[in-house]
């Protein structure tokens, strides 16, 4: 009698992640005296929570330019340590990262101030072809927010338009985060012509809903999550801080996520990309988008019981994959 035996291997495929926008230089702390040097930005904070929470099941690349300096030098050496893929990243000669100075006031109240009009991450499309674009064909998610469209002059967002619009026609899934940043746009008509391309264009769009009410001028919270979920994107989930987060795939019907109680908030900054992190990576490896919820607002509520955007990886250690 021949014995035929079946070996089943379970190959988890690694999904690639693109994720566009600016890591800019921090310095904290106050003037003339000793100050404290990190780097940070929106997509930035996502994608190493991605990478974090990822494990082998995702790879994270981040797309942004830098200089040919020292201290650019030292970013990518950091970043890599972060565990981002780094292939996407443009050095160009004579540019400098942005930067950006903390300062926290005697009532605790905190203060930034901004250098980045001239940042190497605005040139990022300044390029017949950036690899972001020449690799396109292998993004299963490409992640953009209102500032990386903010720091890009007219010509670069076209260019990420076209890209985000080719991932989604053979779908790939295209990933806005509204974060909206007043300072940033000349013109707060042409900061809503570009969100509302970006939601057009997007398969899924994380919402704040603070950002979306100031963005359109909306009287309230509650105005802001109504004209939300007026958006025709085909997933969307709408953020209101504490408040539980609502969830929508498709056709169905809007549903609310509880947020997870935290006793004292220490700092909110990188909430909303904590929460995007953990919410892609559910989704992306086959979670519904209550549970991918749940997983983002557990993931932000620990990112916001500990000082700084990037918290230290022993204070997630629960929460990062072992694959
Ligand atoms: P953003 O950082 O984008 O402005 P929110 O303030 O809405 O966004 O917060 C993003 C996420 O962080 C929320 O969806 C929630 O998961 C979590 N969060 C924010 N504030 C709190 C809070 N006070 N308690 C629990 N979770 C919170």
């Amino acid at each position: 009698m021949k014995h035929r035996f079946k070996i089943k291997f379970t190959v988890q495929k690694t999904k690639k992640v693109a994720l566009i926008g600016e890591c800019m230089l921090e310095l904290h702390g106050t003037a003339f005296g000793a100050m404290q040097q990190s780097y940070g930005g929106d997509t930035f904070n996502t994608a190493v929570y991605l990478s974090r929470c990822g494990g082998d099941a995702l790879s994270v690349c981040y797309a942004t330019a830098l200089g040919d300096d020292p201290l650019s030098a030292e970013l990518l050496r950091r970043w890599a340590l972060d565990g981002l893929e780094l292939d996407l990243v443009r050095r160009i000669p004579g540019r400098l990262p942005g930067l950006y100075q903390i300062e926290v006031d005697a009532h605790g109240e905190r203060r930034f101030s901004f250098w980045r009009d001239q940042s190497a991450a605005r040139a990022y499309f300044d390029a017949e072809q950036t690899p972001l674009e020449q690799r396109a064909a292998q993004w299963d998610a490409f992640y953009f927010s209102g500032i990386s469209l903010a720091i890009l002059p007219a010509a670069g967002r076209e260019r990420l338009f076209a890209l985000a619009q080719a991932l989604r026609e053979r779908g790939a899934c295209v990933v806005f985060d509204n974060n909206y940043r007043p300072r940033l746009w000349s013109d707060p008509a042409v900061a809503r012509e570009n969100f509302l391309r970006a939601f057009q264009v997007a398969s899924m769009a994380l919402v704040t809903a603070d950002d979306h009410q100031a963005l359109f001028g909306l009287a309230s919270v509650e105005d802001a999550v109504l004209a939300a979920q007026q958006l025709a994107v085909p997933e969307m989930v709408i953020k209101r801080g504490a408040a539980p987060t609502l969830v929508r795939a498709g056709r169905g019907p809007w549903e609310q996520v509880a947020t997870e109680a935290v006793p004292r908030v220490v700092d909110t900054t990188a909430a909303g990309d904590s929460f995007a992190a953990g919410y892609l990576r559910r989704r992306l490896l086959g979670a519904t988008p209550v549970e991918a919820a749940a997983f983002g607002n557990r993931l932000a509520a620990r990112v916001i019981q500990h000082p700084g955007a990037l918290i230290p990886v022993a204070a997630m250690a629960d929460l990062m994959a072992t694959t």
